[in-house]
């Protein structure tokens, strides 16, 4: 059997639970895992190893996704006027 060696993570917070430093990594066949010790969650870590011990951030500010709803009315709206005109 081979022992896993589990290593906390400083300032993770469960993504299931909410629970800070509770995360655990570890690797098992060179694919990086974790683990909550407190609810139990856990899952792979392979695929963006960069995020450790990063904050999840959203990358567009609600104000800008609102200004990107506001320009995506704008172009429905332009698409439109053109179309009558075609038809004029
Ligand atoms: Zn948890």
């Amino acid at each position: 059997m081979t022992t896993v060696k589990k290593q906390f993570i400083a300032g993770v917070v469960c993504p299931s639970c909410g629970a800070q430093d509770t995360i655990q990594m570890y690797t098992i066949d060179e694919e990086q895992f974790r683990e909550c010790v407190d609810c139990g969650f856990s899952d792979e870590m392979e695929k963006e190893p960069s995020l450790l011990g990063k904050p999840l951030a959203t990358r567009v500010s609600p104000e800008e996704e609102l200004k990107q709803e506001q320009a995506r009315s704008d172009d429905v709206q332009i698409v439109h006027i053109l179309d009558n005109s075609k038809l004029h």
